[in-house]
């Protein structure tokens, strides 16, 4: 059961970081997280087959989460056509009108839901994934995070919350304080320096801080930050880890492309 983060940067993919994706693997299939460009690319080189990869849950229509979606769709019809496997199907979960503006590109092997807002209050249940989406603030588009539990036996069990971007709402803050996560994968989009945090409002997307509160919030016991713009380097970076330390006394890592976490070794209890 391991998690690997294909992409962790943000809006324009560079050599060092792609653009947002995250796969799950627990015992019987995989889950993306998001598809950015290159998301195919970087599942080859982690060594994972694309016809493990039977969910794809995208958080918002921003084309840095989206443009790896077309060519993962591809690759997974040919590659089930060169293993003759015909009963092979991607489900894909993503916001309202998603599935409709993007049923040219969709062929009878994928299956799209769209997570609507009024059904916010139930669980998804697929195979070993449960999952839920909690409203986040975006500027005006229609932008989920995903609270996720995974459980590949009765023994071990992981949850989740993953922001893709923004910063939590009140709804998903008081829901986040009920479960209270064991992981949270948030945006670091910004550090919290002044200027640096007036970028990060004026763009609605989350500083360090925003992501080191949330996690002290609800309790959770890892904090992995994630989407860092290529604007930061070398001090910078090392400035991510010791800003969040300041607010968040948990396990904190700053993810980088191919960073793998063993789900099965991560202590929650
Ligand atoms: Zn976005």
């Amino acid at each position: 059961m391991k998690m690997v983060f294909l992409g962790t940067g943000a809006t324009t993919p560079s050599h060092m970081r792609f653009t947002p994706s995250i796969v799950i693997c627990a015992t019987r299939s995989c889950l993306l997280l998001d598809c950015g460009e290159g998301t195919q690319i970087r599942l080859q080189e982690a060594g994972i087959d694309v016809l493990k990869v039977k969910y794809v849950i995208i958080t918002h229509a921003h084309g840095d989460h989206i443009y790896g979606l077309k060519p993962l769709i591809d690759s997974f019809i040919m590659r089930g056509l060169s293993q003759k496997i015909k009963e092979k199907k991607l489900y894909i979960y993503a916001p309202r009108g998603f599935c409709s503006a993007g049923n040219q590109s969709f062929t009878d092997v994928v299956e799209c839901h769209e997570m609507l807002s009024e059904s916010r209050e139930s669980f998804i249940e697929v195979e070993e994934y449960i999952f839920k989406q909690l409203p986040m603030l975006h500027g005006d588009i229609n932008a989920f995070g995903i609270y996720i539990i995974i459980k590949s036996n009765l023994k071990h069990k992981v949850d989740i919350f993953y922001s893709g971007d923004g910063v939590c709402s009140e709804e998903c803050i008081k829901f986040l304080k009920t479960v209270k996560p064991c992981l949270i994968i948030h945006e670091a989009s910004f550090l919290d320096y002044y200027n640096d945090s007036m970028k990060a409002k004026e763009k609605f997307h989350a500083t360090v801080a925003n992501a080191a509160k949330l996690a002290t919030e609800v309790n959770a016991k890892i904090l992995i930050l994630t989407h860092i713009s290529s604007r930061y380097r070398n001090d910078d970076l090392r400035d991510f880890l010791s800003r969040a330390r300041r607010i968040f006394n948990g396990d904190i890592f700053l993810a980088s492309d191919l960073s793998t976490l063993y789900l099965n070794r991560v202590l929650c209890e």
